[in-house]
């Protein structure tokens, strides 16, 4: 089996409202995703999404995955899809770092691999594990009870697991996540996420004013210096989640003693190959993980629900659902669903989701 064509669309996303994450300092109100499809000699094809969560979020950017698939697209031509490794290493070598622009193209040759096994991802990441996926939600910063009303919506959808957004104001922050953990209920899971607004100053006055969570605080601090910094004068548990790029970058998480529980985003680390190291290394050493993508559609999302399906329920506290926060849908009634505050991956061959292309517009641009 071999590559013969790659086409490429662009999506816009508007979100269904304004989100302001990191304290406030950034809002988003609309993603750019590129979706894309391989086709072989075989007849079997297989999709693929990137999608950053904006600009700001990350070093990362919609343009840019497009800009990269005009480099390694032309190399994957004549490639047998099925061969992950190969793929991946042709891509690294072409190109090196930009992970955010090889998960598209690693997500749609894991579609085919399972398509032509007659196996969903899930079970060729390793085995599905039985129980769906909890959905963890994300609320946007506001006021306490802003938040708390956020969470309540989402409790209404049956989400059980809640991310907030907090990294303000210190004595804001403090009001913040006291109401919310006061309005906890029993058998959930409410985290607080900085997405590294707070300088260590900050993040060590405001954990150690709060006393009484059983949950977390994630990505508290800009680098993994300063998060080593507030981890050593500290007690709750830390989460890493944009300061994860590489599988050095977990090494070094776990040597240093840095972070209990990693936010692996399928996007930011380069696609399920590479993050399933990642996945390996955290089973092996005992970090916890929460499984999501940047953004994008039910085809990120189904992705995402797979390869979590592939760890075990306790190392694996949750996954996110970034269509429930955009307005667009290229495949409707297809792939993973919110169901009662959890996903289950697709059972069918390979992803299991086929967006449909009346729904993606012109293509941007094809490879052959
Ligand atoms: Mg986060």
């Amino acid at each position: 089996m071999h590559i013969t064509r790659i086409t490429i669309w662009h999506l816009d996303l508007p979100l269904h409202k304004p989100y302001w994450l990191s304290g406030g300092r950034l809002k988003f109100e609309e993603l750019d995703t590129t979706i894309l499809r391989i086709d072989t000699d075989e007849g079997v094809s297989g999709w693929g999404e990137g999608c950053p969560w904006g600009v700001t979020y990350l070093p990362a950017f919609g343009k840019g995955i497009r800009a990269g698939l005009q480099e390694l697209s032309p190399l994957l031509i004549g490639k047998d899809p099925r061969r992950l490794d190969d793929i991946n290493r042709t891509l690294d070598l072409a190109l090196p770092g930009h992970p955010y622009i090889k998960a598209a193209l690693d997500m749609a040759c894991w579609d085919i691999l399972g398509k032509s096994a007659g196996m969903p991802v899930c079970d060729l990441l390793g085995a599905r594990e039985p129980a769906p996926v909890p959905i963890a939600s994300s609320v946007s910063t506001g006021t306490p009870d802003e938040m708390l009303a956020e969470v309540e919506r989402f409790r209404a959808l049956g989400y059980r697991v809640h991310s907030c957004k907090v990294g303000a104001d210190v004595h804001l922050d403090i009001k913040r996540i006291n109401h919310l953990a006061e309005n906890e209920r029993d058998g959930e899971i409410i985290f607080y996420d900085a997405n590294r607004a707070w300088l260590p100053r900050e993040a060590i006055t405001v954990m150690n004013a709060i006393s009484g969570i059983t949950s977390w605080f994630e990505q508290p601090c800009e680098t993994l210096e300063e998060i080593a910094q507030v981890r050593r004068l500290t007690s709750h548990p830390i989460g890493v989640d944009e300061a994860l790029h590489t599988y050095n970058d977990l090494v070094r998480i776990q040597a240093d003693g840095i972070a209990e529980i990693v936010n692996i985003k399928i996007n930011r680390v380069g696609g399920l190959t590479k993050a399933r190291r990642l996945r390996d290394f955290c089973l092996a050493t005992g970090i916890t993980m929460l499984i999501m993508d940047t953004g994008g559609t039910v085809l990120s999302d189904t992705a995402v629900a797979h390869f979590a399906q592939s760890i075990p329920p306790v190392s694996c506290l949750g996954v996110w659902s970034c269509q429930e926060m955009v307005s667009v849908d290229p495949a409707p009634g297809q792939g993973v669903r919110n169901v009662e505050g959890c996903f289950l991956a697709p059972a069918a061959p390979g992803l299991g989701v086929e967006p449909e292309e009346k729904l993606l517009g012109e293509a941007v641009a094809v490879y052959s």
